[in-house]
Order: structure tokens, then C-alpha cells, then sequence
């Protein structure tokens, strides 16, 4: 019961307050691959006009971001000039 309750707050709380992904983006160096959108396993991007665009379902899983191959997706500003790494 306790895990449940503790659950719930995450889910309810946590996740619309601090995962979003509206700070995502792409920047020129981007070459219109698409596997972002091909990662994404909340079908949360989608490819527009030959660039990702993001949606709202996102749950933080930096799949996107670690694994382009130009490292053309930054997150705000946090995410500039640091390393992308990812586990096989
Ligand atoms: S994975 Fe990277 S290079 Fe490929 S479409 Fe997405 S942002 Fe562009
Ligand atoms: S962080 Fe994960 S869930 Fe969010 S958009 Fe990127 S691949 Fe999808």
C-alpha cells in the first residue's frame, strides 16, 4: 500500500510538474535521419518539415538526445557541450 501511495504521488505529481519535453529541440547540425523519432518509445516525436518535432509524452528517457548520431538535440540549455552516452 505504501509503494502504491508513493506511485500515485510520482505519477500524479512528479511527472506533470518536472518530465516535459518542451525543452527539447534540434539544432542545424540535425540531418533529417529520423531515428529519434524511430527511439522514441512513446512515439512522442515525429518528424516535420525533415526535423523532429516533440510532443507532450514524454518520460525522460534521453533516448532521443543520447543516441542522434550528430548530436543535434539539445534540452534547453542544460544539455549544451555535455557528453551523450547510452548503454547497448
Ligand atoms: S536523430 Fe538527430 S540527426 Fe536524426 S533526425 Fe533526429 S535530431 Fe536529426
Ligand atoms: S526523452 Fe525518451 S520519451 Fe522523451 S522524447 Fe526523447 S526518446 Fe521520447
Amino acid at each position: 500500500l505504501k509503494d502504491k501511495f508513493q506511485s500515485s504521488i510520482v505519477n500524479t505529481v512528479f511527472y506533470p510538474l518536472f518530465v516535459k519535453a518542451g525543452a527539447f529541440y534540434s539544432t542545424d547540425e540535425c540531418i533529417e535521419c529520423g531515428l529519434c523519432e524511430t527511439l522514441c518509445p512513446l512515439h512522442n516525436i515525429q518528424i516535420k518539415d525533415h526535423r523532429p518535432v516533440w510532443g507532450k509524452e514524454c518520460t525522460h528517457c534521453m533516448a532521443c538526445i543520447a543516441r542522434c548520431p550528430k548530436k543535434a538535440i539539445e534540452y534547453g540549455k542544460k544539455s549544451i557541450g555535455k557528453n551523450r552516452y547510452y548503454i547497448d
